[in-house]
């Protein structure tokens, strides 16, 4: 038994104008990213460095200019991740949809307790 499945995409769409990532999942369910949210949660080794030791620093230093994240390219990688490339920001990073399911903003928002208890509904 696999549940990889679940997290399959039947349509990504890469939307330049609106700045979003939508994606409609096997399941049904629909997911959308913001390009902003995407590129901050960069899963690459690099980025998942910073966000960590920003975490455990209380100083926060925010870099103004670098402006809104802009998609440079994308691609699948296999049948598991998407690659996305930010024109001023990281190009290393490969979202697979297991990581896109579990950064979903909408999920976030129904249970901030963490991932035990995860329940679905329909
Ligand atoms: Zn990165």
């Amino acid at each position: 038994m696999t549940t990889l499945d679940q997290h399959h995409p039947v349509d990504l769409t890469l939307d330049k104008t609106a700045r979003e990532l939508r994606i409609e999942w096997v399941d049904g369910s629909k997911s959308q990213y913001g390009f902003d949210y995407l590129a901050a949660m960069c899963p690459c080794a690099n980025c998942r460095e910073k966000r960590i030791e920003m975490a455990k620093n209380p100083l926060h230093v925010v870099s103004g200019p670098l402006g809104p994240a802009e998609v440079g390219n994308a691609s699948m990688v296999g049948r598991y991740a998407l690659s996305i490339t930010w024109q001023a920001g990281c190009v290393s990073g490969i979202y697979s949809f297991d990581y896109l399911r579990s950064i979903d903003p909408a999920n976030a928002e129904k249970d901030e307790a963490g991932e035990a208890g995860s329940r679905e509904e329909g």
